[in-house]
């Protein structure tokens, strides 16, 4: 069990010993390491779970509750991941499958699990649905999350579930855009050209986290052009583009742009469509530089 390299050896101990004994913890974490091998670990801790075979090993790889859970067709084994061409589950499908169905009893085995693939990508309004229930889950049921980098998810989910540790991850160091997309926002902004405004908001395309935080980095810099003494320690990473809003805007055009972007977030959280969002961040933009 959880047999590779890239885990280390404490991890796997861990989990070896808690599922020979019966005892895995009912809300799991399973991060680092690549999608695939995260796949697998979820896989060997439902076959862990519902194993129908005596014995001391954490599961026997023969039975058919082991079967079952390899082919991905367990009764008691709810499997929620995003569509194809979509980044996150709906908080339609979460609170019908999992919230709204959370007291059904097993069918066969003896826990009902619910495995939450690329959990970076669930929305803070669906992870505090979730919360409740994390933190104490009816006694038949436990949840797996799967997650690049633990810091995608929200601090009050991470402080219910337990972590296991898979490895560093390749998917987790790709950069965080926002901070240049932000900055080559303002700088269009700046200068009245809706053209570049475009181009800078281009990379954001399809990409719903992206636009969450990248608004999140325009909240700061519109705090710090705010801040009539540019001298306070600044918030956000990009000063230069803080003093040009501050020259080339007014107080009410920075927080109409604070409160636009707060918009966007509330948009973003409820899971609005990926195009139309894009369409609203900029027209709102477009707006204030019109003012
Ligand atoms: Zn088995």
């Amino acid at each position: 069990m959880f047999d590779d390299k890239r885990i280390p050896p404490k991890t796997k101990e861990t989990v070896t010993l808690r599922a020979c004994r019966r005892r895995l913890p009912q809300s799991i974490l399973l991060t680092g390491a690549d999608e695939r091998l995260r796949e697998k670990c979820a896989t060997e801790l439902c076959m862990a779970a519902l194993c129908e075979a005596p014995g001391n090993k954490p599961y026997c790889g023969k039975c058919p509750g082991c079967i079952r859970v390899k082919a991905g067709t367990h009764p008691d084994m709810v499997v929620l991941k995003p569509e194809k061409d979509k980044k996150s589950v709906s908080v339609k499908e979460v609170r019908e499958r999992v919230t709204g169905d959370l007291y059904a009893a097993p069918t066969e085995g003896e826990v009902r699990i619910f495995v939450f693939h690329a959990a970076e990508n669930l929305s803070d309004v669906i992870q505090n649905a979730l919360l409740k229930t994390v933190e104490e889950p009816p006694g038949h049921t436990m949840f797996i999350f799967l997650c690049d980098q633990r810091e995608h998810l929200l601090e009050t989910v991470l402080s219910r579930v337990t972590e296991f540790y898979l490895g560093a991850s390749p998917d987790g160091v790709k950069k965080d855009m926002a901070p240049a997309i932000a900055a080559d926002i303002a700088k269009a902004m700046c200068g009245d050209s809706a053209y570049a405004l475009m181009l800078a908001c281009a990379p954001m395309q399809k990409n719903r986290r992206l636009m969450r935080r990248t608004a999140q980095e325009l909240i700061l810099l519109s705090r710090d052009a705010l801040a009539a003494d540019l001298s306070i320690e600044p918030l956000a990473g990009d000063r230069e583009a803080a003093v040009r809003l501050h020259a080339r805007f007014s107080a009410g055009q920075l927080l109409k742009l604070k409160a636009a972007m707060e918009t966007v977030i509330g948009f973003a959280d409820a899971n609005a469509n990926e195009n139309l969002l894009l369409t609203r961040f900029t027209s709102l933009l477009e707006e204030i530089m019109s003012t």
